[in-house]
């Protein structure tokens, strides 16, 4: 039987390591959630994010443009947000409205706020391995891995995409935690190959039940980063799900093959419930960590 590697457990462990820390703050930490437009994906990431903060005593600000703002305008409110110093860390909730230019208001987040850890002055710390806060999905993904006493040093790992937000930082993380590590890509060629190398597989390509068996050596740790709605009601039984969640939009699966997954990994991350708690448990300890600077800075 594979080990389920169920992301709820580690994210309590995360967030019971918070408390402590916030309790000895002078004021508690702050966290503001930028959300422009009305996407309801987002609309469900951000109200998960600010539940996570009152539970947490963390105070929370969302602040809401419209889908017609600028980016001039949405700059604009976030150097508000810097130079406020009730709020520790910002957040800009992506995709922002496609007029907009995301890297822009991205950027425009002091380095010193950026609860996301995608600021390229971050960036730049990760690569040459000094403190500062972590693209929140690979840094779960590691304390998973350490949480599940899964061994990552000398290990081979492959991980599935490149985007800045997962594939790349959690390449760097595992290299830092000393697994030798290889990228692959849409131009990756012999793809099932070169996954069924790993010890671990991290599968973060947007693409539904793509990851198959033949991609998986047997006995490896799967980590399946994906989130891919099925609205396909025959694809979804054949993906384990069941018709009514198809219907009612409920169905979810990740980039790998879930059936496949469970029958060859020798451990994996279910979705939902593996990856996705880790990434508000790491918001989390990132706000609390630059409220933590930024209060000891005086
Ligand atoms: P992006 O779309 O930004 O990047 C996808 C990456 O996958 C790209 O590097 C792309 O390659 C690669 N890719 C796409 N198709 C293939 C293919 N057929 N073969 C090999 N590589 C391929 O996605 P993200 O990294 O933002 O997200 C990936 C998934 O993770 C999504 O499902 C997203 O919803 C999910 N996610 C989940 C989170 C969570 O909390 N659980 C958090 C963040 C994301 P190339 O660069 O060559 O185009």
């Amino acid at each position: 039987m594979p080990q389920i590697l169920h992301g709820l457990a580690v994210q309590t462990e995360i967030l019971t390591s918070l408390q402590p820390r916030i309790a000895k703050l002078t004021r508690p930490p702050g966290l503001a959630v930028m959300l422009a437009g009305n996407d309801p994906a987002s609309e469900i990431y951000v109200r998960t994010k600010i539940k996570a903060c009152a539970d947490l005593g963390i105070f929370s600000e969302k602040i809401a443009p419209p889908e017609t703002a600028t980016t001039d305008e949405l700059v604009a409110m976030v150097e508000d947000l810097n130079r406020r110093s009730d709020i520790d860390g910002i957040l800009v909730q992506m995709p922002l409205p496609k007029h907009v230019d995301s890297r822009r208001v991205l950027e425009a987040v002091a380095a010193d706020k950026d609860a996301d850890g995608f600021h390229p002055i971050n960036v730049g710390y990760l690569v040459s391995g000094r403190p500062a806060p972590r693209s929140c999905t690979p840094a779960g993904i590691i304390e998973m891995l350490k949480f599940y006493q899964i061994p990552i040093a000398g290990q081979h790992a492959v991980v599935l995409g490149r985007s800045d937000i997962v594939g790349k930082p959690m390449a760097l993380m595992l290299l830092h935690q000393n697994a030798t590590v290889t990228i692959c890509h849409s131009r990756t060629q012999n793809l099932p190959e070169m996954c069924r190398q790993a010890d671990i597989l991290v599968a973060a390509i947007g693409r539904p039940a793509y990851v198959t068996a033949d991609y998986i050596r047997p006995g490896a740790t799967v980590v399946d980063v994906g989130i891919n709605r099925i609205t396909d009601v025959a694809e979804g039984l054949r993906l384990g799900r069941t018709e009514e969640s198809v219907r009612k939009g409920k169905a979810v699966v990740g980039d790998v093959h879930p059936l496949d997954m469970a029958r060859v990994a020798g451990a994996y991350t279910p979705v939902p419930g593996g990856v996705g708690p880790l990434t508000i448990a790491m918001l989390m300890s990132n706000t609390v960590e630059l409220a933590e600077l930024h209060q000891n800075a005086g």
